[in-house]
């Protein structure tokens, strides 16, 4: 069963003047338990909208999505908050950190928010950020960081409940190169302990790290490679 599929997705945003923009103009996607999938293509072919869908951040005006098998639809936006803590870490271009709360209780929070208890948080914090290299930063606010450690703790806070999959929008798109090798080496880290993630990149060399490449273009796929000779997308 695949970690994620959507089938058919259709968005388009009403702008307040001009022509309305069809983001994206009816997808189908699957993406296997574990793979690593990138999807990649210019400014305004609506990579960013399709993950917004993928994550329930906005919804389809028509088409599916199935976390795990189970049918998202009907899912009111309460619902969903509660499914994405548990099932879904996104990470954006800029890191959406909590300002005036440490870097401890930024990676804290969605684990407390889904219900884990106090102390096994705290484990899981900090477990996460020492593996993330930010074991001295945990009373740091984010504004103290540095743009590599400031995704580094966005990572550790979208993955301190262990969702299946990670859905990472530009993740790199603000940092430097070092910030960059960071990141992308901890994005390939997690993936070859099984962690699934979509990738969306206007970067074909950061695209290169991926299982497969999802080519997007004026919202459809125009090309799905794998890159390893893995099996091919079901
Ligand atoms: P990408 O991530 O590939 O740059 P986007 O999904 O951000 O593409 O945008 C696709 C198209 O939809 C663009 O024309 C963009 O201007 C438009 N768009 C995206 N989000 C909105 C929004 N919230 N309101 C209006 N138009 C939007
Ligand atoms: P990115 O491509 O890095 O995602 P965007 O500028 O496309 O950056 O999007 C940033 C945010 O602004 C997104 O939430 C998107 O939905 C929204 N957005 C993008 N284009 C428009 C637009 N033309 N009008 C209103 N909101 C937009």
């Amino acid at each position: 069963r695949p970690v994620l599929r959507a089938e058919g997705l259709v968005k388009t945003h009403q702008g307040g003047e001009g022509a309305p923009a069809h983001a994206v103009r009816g997808v189908d996607l699957s993406v296997r338990k574990g793979e690593f999938v990138a999807v990649t293509g210019p400014s305004g072919a609506g990579k960013s909208t399709l993950l917004h869908l993928l994550g329930g951040l906005q919804r389809p005006d028509s088409g599916s999505i199935w976390l795990d098998g189970e049918c998202a639809d009907r899912w009111s936006e309460a619902r969903w908050a509660v499914e994405r803590r548990k099932r879904i870490g996104i990470v954006f271009q800029f890191f959406n950190l909590v300002s005036d709360l440490s870097v401890a209780d930024n990676v804290e929070l969605p684990a407390l928010l889904a219900g884990v208890a106090p102390k096994r948080a705290r484990t899981e914090r900090a477990e996460l950020l020492g593996e993330l290299g930010l074991a001295g930063k945990e009373r740091s606010l984010p504004g103290e960081l540095s743009g590599g450690e400031q995704q580094r703790v966005a990572l550790a806070r979208a993955l301190v409940n262990r969702p299946p999959l990670l859905l990472a929008d530009e993740p790199v798109g603000s940092l430097d190169s070092k910030g960059t090798r960071e990141v992308m080496r901890l994005l390939s880290r997690f993936h070859q302990r099984g962690q699934a993630i979509v990738l969306v990149t206007h970067d074909a060399r950061l695209a290169s790290a991926a299982d497969r490449v999802i080519s997007f273009f004026d919202g459809r796929i125009a090309d799905d490679a794998e890159l390893d000779g893995g099996p091919p997308p079901r």
